[in-house]
């Protein structure tokens, strides 16, 4: 497994992985699940920010006291399945702010094709957290930071929920450099792509549809 693959194995994590994973879970039960889930990943992702003192009066007296250094940080929804994951890091993150990329694959050409996306400014300065429950085949996640990068992004991090490792592979051998944060990696994908054992589609389970 690379180096800058960080498996989020916490307990809470875990369980409501689990819960997510069975299929008797309903849309509501699941969306509530990844909104929480996102939300503990969205600590684990940024527990190494660097922090800057200012002084402040509490009511007591002064003191130095540690904030956030530099620019707001970009959140960046891979569509559809992000905004699962995006709900959970805005909850936690409130200021931040946050980018929406679409692709699909063209199915004659398999190439993924960009048909939305919105950038916030100022993204080279930024902390860019790439979001995409699922890290499957790697494709789209892949090509979703290259956008990343031709716009400006620098400092980006990947977030999912599972991965297979056919995935990551790909995923780090296209990008290197990109640390991909995940809560846990499932055996393989299927003939069609989906991960096993997984949780099924991300996005009709989040906003059941079929
Ligand atoms: N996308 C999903 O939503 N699920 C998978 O298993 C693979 C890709």
């Amino acid at each position: 497994m690379p180096d800058n693959l960080q498996v989020i194995s916490h307990p809470l994590v875990q369980h409501k992985l689990s819960l997510m994973r069975k299929k008797s879970t309903s849309t509501q039960s699941f969306r509530t699940l990844i909104r929480e889930v996102g939300t503990l990943l969205a600590y684990e992702v940024t527990k190494d920010l660097p922090l800057i003192y200012e002084e402040i009066e509490t009511p007591l007296m002064k003191m130095d006291a540690p904030f956030l250094e530099g620019k707001k940080l970009c959140l960046v929804s891979i569509l559809r399945a992000g905004n699962g994951l995006l709900d959970g890091f805005m909850e936690l993150l409130p200021s931040a702010r946050v980018g929406h990329i679409g692709l699909y694959r063209d199915p004659e050409t398999l190439v993924a094709v960009e048909y939305y996306m919105k950038l916030p400014d100022l993204i080279n300065q930024r902390l860019v957290l790439a979001l995409d429950p699922m890290l499957a085949t790697g494709h789209s996640s892949a090509a979703a930071v290259t956008r990343l990068k031709e716009n400006g992004a620098e400092n980006i991090r990947f977030v999912c929920l599972l991965a297979a490792p056919e995935g990551i592979e790909y995923f780090n051998k296209v990008h290197p450099d990109v640390p991909i944060f995940v809560a846990a990696i499932d055996e393989k994908l299927n003939d069609h792509a989906y991960i096993l054992p997984g949780l099924g589609d991300a996005g009709d389970r989040i906003f059941g549809t079929k």
